[in-house]
């Protein structure tokens, strides 16, 4: 399966961005009020410049405390993500996320955020497939 039948999935809803100099207190409550567990950051809402994960802000709260929640996201995210495109298949998408340890992946079209996919989008594209095929070769075998 393609990247782009994952977006198209997932109906469009957009990427939620955030720009490097908001708050992490605010970017913790985007993560909270829209349940979601990662924000793209992005100055112009095109470029992918970092991503700012649920796991950093906890990593940061461990290690400074929650004056972290003060720093700008710019200071806390992970500069240049690992992208794919739409025309990626759903096995090199998880293959990377698991050899990088990391659950969201920004899909870029010339340089462009075109969505977002995170390893439960991929897990669930898959179990859909795998219950299609199971789904055909019982017809096949039951001779429908
Ligand atoms: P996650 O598992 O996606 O919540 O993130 C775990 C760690 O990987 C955090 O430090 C994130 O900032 C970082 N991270 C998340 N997505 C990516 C990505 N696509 N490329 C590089 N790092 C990432």
């Amino acid at each position: 399966m393609l990247v782009q039948q994952i977006l198209k999935s997932k109906g469009d809803s957009g990427v939620i961005t955030v720009t490097p100099g908001t708050r992490v207190a605010e970017a913790a409550r985007i993560l909270a009020e829209r349940r979601i567990g990662g924000v793209v950051v992005s100055s112009d809402g095109t470029r992918a410049e970092g991503i700012l994960s649920e796991r950093d802000i906890v990593r940061a709260l461990a290690v400074r405390g929650a004056s972290c929640l003060e720093e700008e996201v710019r200071e806390m995210m992970t500069r240049n993500p690992v992208c794919c495109t739409r025309q990626d298949t759903s096995d090199a998408v998880l293959a990377r996320m698991t050899d990088g340890r990391f659950r969201h992946m920004p899909v870029v079209e010339e340089g462009r955020l075109v969505g977002i996919v995170t390893i439960g989008d991929v897990v669930k594209a898959r179990l859909d497939e795998l219950s299609m095929e199971k789904t055909a070769l019982e017809g096949m075998i039951m001779g429908h």
